[in-house]
């Protein structure tokens, strides 16, 4: 079997871009490989379901960019195929003189990013939002949710509808780059099968460094699972929020801190969290692979990682063992929260890609060689900029492939 192009990974950033690659080349023939039995089973299955507006990401990233035109293409979309959202709008709450401080900092930079906000006083917030305290916040009018789930298996019926392939329970085993095209070995009911793809697109998600490593890139990061644990409000709290409820973050973390998502289905989420998790698509609290920990201790990037935020780690730690201290992150700004509405909810686990020194790689990052492209790093907003990144996918394989077909 021979294919123009071969994707692999079924979350929502390899099936936007499977789609909209078919929308450009009908006439090509193009397979998206999933090693699980269904779209969507890792992080696009498991985030808060926030359509980001980009409050956070550095003027002129590719996060700051693609979040910005992800939020009106992901709203598009839902809108075409009648996908439930609602832009609920988000406030980012100061709760310390520290955090006023921060706040500012954060309101300048969504005016540099071109983001319509606003800086509400504590009684202006007050009147928005009757059970949160703080001493003033930003307000995002345009920030939504959306069940991304939902919105990937759409784009896979989209691409398959346009005469798209996919295998499913396909798991990628072995890959070798040839002058002519890229061998692709996959395990599929345990059988070992052999196709071949003159172009490969690689959209792997928390497996993203082994892929180029199958193909022999020699590249300086390694995915290290960090794990985000939420809980749900018990239902009669449904309505303690209208709007999203995010905590100023620190902006030596990467991460945004633990804060109140109102869910598409009604529910309201708290968290995540972050955590350290030893197995990269482990979800329960003491999964552990043996191959994911070996991995990780063997780079020494990780051990960075850990000493140059050992302190936030043994916190964070912590509250994900001890549930009062998870719930005074909460109570920090909705006080009447108690220990006993915080129910359980399904964990999720990013994939975050980190150099040898430590760094964490904070914008989203491809890696290509003649005959293929691979996303290595698409955490958060990735699922608001999936429709973006896949056209942005689309236009660097026009630059490489037009030599190749
Ligand atoms: C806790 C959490 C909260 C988040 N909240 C938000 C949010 O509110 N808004 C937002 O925009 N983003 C959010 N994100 C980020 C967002 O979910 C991810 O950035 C996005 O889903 C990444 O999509 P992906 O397709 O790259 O990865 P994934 O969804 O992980 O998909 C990768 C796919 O590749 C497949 N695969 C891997 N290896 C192989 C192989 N060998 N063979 C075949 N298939 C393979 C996997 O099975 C998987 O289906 C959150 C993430 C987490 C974890």
């Amino acid at each position: 079997m021979e294919f123009d192009y071969i994707i692999i990974g079924g979350g929502i950033v390899g099936v936007s871009t499977a789609w909209q690659l078919k929308q450009k080349y009908p006439d090509k023939r193009i397979l998206l490989l999933e090693k699980e039995d269904r779209f969507a089973k890792h992080q696009t299955g498991h985030n808060s379901g926030v359509i980001h507006a980009g409050v956070y990401y550095a003027p002129g990233s590719l996060k700051a960019q693609f979040c910005r035109q992800g939020l009106a293409a992901t709203i598009n979309f839902c809108q075409k195929h009648e996908i439930p959202y609602e832009q609920c709008g988000k406030l980012l709450v100061a709760t310390s003189p520290l955090e006023v401080e921060r706040m500012q900092a954060l309101y300048q930079r969504c005016l540099k990013n071109g983001i319509e906000a606003e800086l509400l006083t504590s009684d202006e917030l007050k009147e928005r939002e009757p059970h949160i305290n703080g001493l003033g916040a930003i307000f995002v009018r345009q920030t939504g949710i959306v069940d991304y789930r939902r919105l990937t298996t759409q784009m896979a019926d989209c691409f398959m509808a346009l005469g798209g392939v996919s295998f499913l329970n396909a798991k990628v085993t072995g890959l070798t780059e040839c002058k002519s095209h890229i061998e692709v070995c996959y395990q599929q009911q345990g059988e070992q099968k052999q196709i071949r793809g003159r172009y490969l697109i690689s959209c792997s998600g928390l497996m993203a460094d082994r892929m180029t490593r199958m193909l022999g890139i020699k590249t300086d990061f390694q995915i290290i699972p960090f794990r985000g644990e939420y809980y749900r409000l018990a239902a009669q709290h449904n309505h303690i929020v209208n709007h999203l409820i995010y905590p100023i973050p620190d902006p030596e973390l990467p991460f945004l801190g633990v804060h109140l998502t109102r869910m598409i289905d009604g529910s309201v989420t708290v968290g995540p969290n972050a955590v350290q998790g030893w197995k990269r698509e482990g979800y329960g609290k003491i999964n552990l692979s043996l191959r994911d920990t070996w991995d990780m201790l063997c780079f020494r990037g990780f051990w960075r990682v850990l000493k140059n935020n050992f302190s936030t780690g043994v916190t964070e730690t912590k509250n994900s063992w001890w549930k009062p201290g998870y719930l005074k992150q909460v109570q920090k700004y909705c006080p009447s929260l108690k220990l006993e509405d915080l129910r359980p909810y399904p964990a999720g686990v990013r994939a975050q890609a980190v150099l040898r020194d430590g760094s964490l790689v904070h914008d989203f990052l491809f890696v290509n060689t003649k005959r293929s492209l691979h996303v290595c790093n698409a955490p958060s907003p990735a699922a608001t900029s999936a429709i973006p990144i896949g056209d942005y996918i689309c236009r660097q394989v026009e630059k490489h492939g037009e030599l190749l077909f």
